[in-house]
């Protein structure tokens, strides 16, 4: 039986990161994946999802070229299925380098399912990755649950038929007619993708505006670019049935409203959830609620050996914030002078088309306990003059009316992560509006906007 200081379940971003600080601050450590090294982001989210984005990007991009002198047809199909094995043979690549990272750190790895004995034992078996690998029993002093979320699908009559964004990344075909459901980062993001490489999209979603949580006049816009991207929405809107019929190859979407739809595939894009099945918790004695691990953002369980990081305590979910809980946690067991992150002025992004970036509070949010001075602004960015491309870049700030602090920055338009990823800077220092206005423009750019706003577009007195 091997002997752990630290023994990491699920090597995602989270349990990577939590692996390798560990190691390189001494700690003898192990790490169990039973089916994609690098977890989601890596084989099922961020990666593939960002490749596809680029891959839609660029067939407007070449619709765009003959009004910058380019003599280029319009594209007229799309190959999916090299596409897919172009962007496999990339993600092959990084399991690669994931797996050559963590053994270069002096980590022991082991492919297959893990479940916990006790609160110090666990038992590694087969699992998808590795059917033949043997039984094997670890102790560890610490063990770290960092197995991640897996998507849900509603629990409606024939739920079945429909697939979510883990199969998406495989079809062998490209829906030509898709219906998605829900309007969340997953769904907006697939509309844009699959809309950009030709597909009818029609995207179903309960609430009137998409991206419940957004700040409401970045949905409202988000709402208005969704359309102008060839996108059917149906707002207000929730799923009743499906039903095959077509031998698995199209499906009809029964909706509330009484309307069906008959549509190559479903894609469930309606949440995700804690993947804790088969971990053997409840032996052990781990709290849950709601069907994910209770621990706070230092990791701890009830249990004072056994941690849990990223989706799998079900807080920020997202890559990023699962990265900085596994190293604040890495530290905090075996280096305790460690980094600490800002999880309160989080950036987001949404990889939409046009693309959603935020950081800091919504005026919604802000309104809640500030007298605010909104600044907003609305413009067609040059990129889209010449090929007269329809779509207006929004940006807003949320700004303080007595300390002038930016509490939040919002933009829907090209580049907004990149914009927002550096303004994020600004936000978590607590910036004064008049600072970002001290910052000479840089000309001519989008991201010169967030520093030349001078009028307030509103005041806001707290709710
Ligand atoms: P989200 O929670 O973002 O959205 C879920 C969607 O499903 C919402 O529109 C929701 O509606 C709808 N929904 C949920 N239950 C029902 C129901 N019973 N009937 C009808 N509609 C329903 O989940 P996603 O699946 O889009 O993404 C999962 C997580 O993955 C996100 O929370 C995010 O943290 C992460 N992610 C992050 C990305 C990024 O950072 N760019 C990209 C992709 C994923 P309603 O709003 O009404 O609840």
């Amino acid at each position: 039986m091997q002997d752990y200081d630290l023994f990491v379940i699920g090597a995602g971003s989270g349990g990577v990161r939590c692996a390798r600080i560990a190691a390189q601050n001494g700690a003898r450590v192990g790490i169990a994946e039973r089916r994609h090294w690098g977890g989601t982001c890596v084989n099922l989210g961020c990666v593939p999802k960002k490749l596809m984005v680029y891959a839609a990007e660029t067939g407007r991009m070449i619709e765009d070229a003959p009004a910058f002198g380019w003599d280029v047809q319009r594209p007229s199909s799309f190959d999916w299925y090299g596409f897919l094995a172009a962007k496999d043979r990339e993600i092959e690549r990084l399991n690669g380098i994931y797996v050559s990272m963590l053994e270069k750190a002096g980590i022991d790895l082991y492919t297959g399912d893990a479940r916990l004995l006790d609160a110090n034992t666990l038992e590694i078996g087969p699992s998808v990755l590795a059917p033949e690998a043997p039984v094997q029993r670890i102790r560890a002093k610490k063990i770290v649950l960092a197995t991640g979320s897996t998507p849900v699908r509603l629990d409606i009559p024939g739920a079945e038929l429909a697939i979510t964004s883990d199969e998406l990344f495989h079809l062998p075909e490209r829906p030509q007619k898709v219906a998605i459901i829900g309007s969340g980062y997953i769904g907006v993001e697939f509309a844009g993708i699959l809309a950009g490489m030709g597909s009818q999209v029609d995207l179903f979603y309960r609430q009137p505006l998409p991206l419940r949580g957004f700040d409401e006049e970045v949905r409202a816009h988000l709402k208005e670019l969704i359309d102008l991207h060839g996108i059917t929405q149906h707002p207000g809107t929730t799923p009743v049935r499906l039903e095959d019929i077509g031998g698995g190859k199209a499906v009809r979407l029964v909706m509330d409203d009484g309307e069906s739809y008959e549509v190559d595939a479903v894609i469930m894009a309606t949440g995700r959830r804690a993947a804790v099945d088969s971990l053997g918790l409840e032996a052990v004695g781990v709290t849950m609620e709601k069907g994910h691990v209770v621990a706070g953002i230092d990791g701890k369980t009830n249990i004072p050996s056994i941690y849990a990081i990223g989706d799998i305590r079900d807080q920020y979910n997202l890559t990023p914030t699962a990265i900085a809980e596994g190293h604040m946690l890495a530290e905090q067991l075996f280096n305790p002078q460690g980094r600490t992150w800002s999880f309160e002025t989080l950036p987001k992004a949404v990889f939409f088309s046009s693309p959603v970036g935020v950081v800091g509070l919504s005026e919604e949010e802000a309104a809640k306990d500030h007298d605010l001075v909104i600044y907003t602004s609305q413009f067609t960015p040059m990129r889209q003059t010449l090929p007269k491309r329809a779509g207006k870049v929004l940006m807003k700030l949320v700004v303080d009316r007595h300390s002038d602090v930016v509490l939040g920055a919002h933009m829907v338009g090209p580049d907004a992560p990149e914009i927002i990823q550096m303004l994020a800077i600004a936000v978590t220092a607590k910036l004064t509006k008049k600072q970002l206005d001290q910052t000479v423009a840089l000309h001519p750019s989008t991201a010169e906007e967030f520093v030349t706003m001078r009028s307030p577009t509103r005041m806001v007195d707290r709710h």
